[in-house]
């Protein structure tokens, strides 16, 4: 299949967000990425949340049974240039406040930011522990509580560093009718990856957190090592989700 046109079976903008359901109601594709997952969307709402005003959109999905949501700022359907954040699901960091990796700060981040600007789109991506799991995710923390690097115990338990794929993520874009989106991120990977799948980057904006007097040294220890992730006993681990931080020096927010 040519990479550059993804099937798009009907992917047409419709006059607003909740019209999508209807018109994925028989939505079925080849999907798209390696993995050849379909999604439609399934349900719409309002979510009013902490850092503004979002509507959700869950979509539903043929081979995994991964329910995963769109959190919509303002109008984005038909539009170019959509500011646009992919994050991958991390229940302990997200919800639960762990401090092994940045998940919610970076969430958090593009949350604020997004709800600041005119439009902005969040995929909430199910692809928890770099795409294997809960579980297998707590068991990995084991393993590397008891002295094995990250991807050793990745690889301990049977899984190569990173499963995660975009193509879901694209396809969400193309089920939103969104033409073309400016990346939040600092990866450019993650860009080619969407590229690779059909969605059209028009630019990135850079994903920078601000630091507080209680995460500044964290986050820009982290920073400063570009990537190479250090836990609080000095252990390495990789990130979660696959940006490197950049945090805004200076001042405390
Ligand atoms: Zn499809
Ligand atoms: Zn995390």
């Amino acid at each position: 299949m040519d990479a550059s046109a993804p099937p798009c079976n009907g992917l047409v903008p419709v006059p607003r967000l909740e019209d999508l359901v209807a018109r994925d109601k028989n939505h079925d594709c080849s999907g798209f990425g390696p993995a050849h997952i379909c999604v439609r969307v399934d349900a719409v709402a309002d979510l009013p949340t902490r850092f503004g005003r979002f509507r959700i959109v869950a979509f539903w999905n043929n081979r995994d049974g991964k329910e995963h949501v769109a959190l919509v700022h303002g109008d984005v359907m038909g539009h170019e240039d959509v500011p646009t954040r992919l994050h991958s699901e991390c229940l302990t960091g997200d919800a639960l406040g762990s401090l092994r990796c940045d998940c919610r700060d970076q969430l958090e981040t593009a949350l604020r930011n997004l709800a600041k600007m005119e439009r902005g789109l969040l995929l909430y991506l199910r692809q928890e522990g770099r795409g294997i799991g809960l579980r297998n995710k707590v068991r990995a923390y084991q393993l590397q509580d008891k002295g094995l690097d990250t991807v050793e115990a990745n690889r301990a338990l049977g899984f190569r560093d990173d499963e995660r794929d975009y193509g879901v993520a694209a396809h969400m874009i193309a089920s939103l009718a969104v033409k073309s989106v400016r990346l939040m991120t600092n990866n450019p990977n993650k860009i080619q990856q969407l590229e690779r799948n059909g969605i059209k980057v028009s630019g990135r904006i850079p994903h920078v957190m601000p630091a507080n007097e209680f995460n500044r040294f964290y986050l820009q220890t982290k920073a400063v090592r570009s990537g190479h992730y250090l836990e609080f006993e000095g252990k390495e681990v990789l990130p979660e989700q696959d940006d490197p931080p950049v945090v805004e020096s200076g001042r405390a927010t």
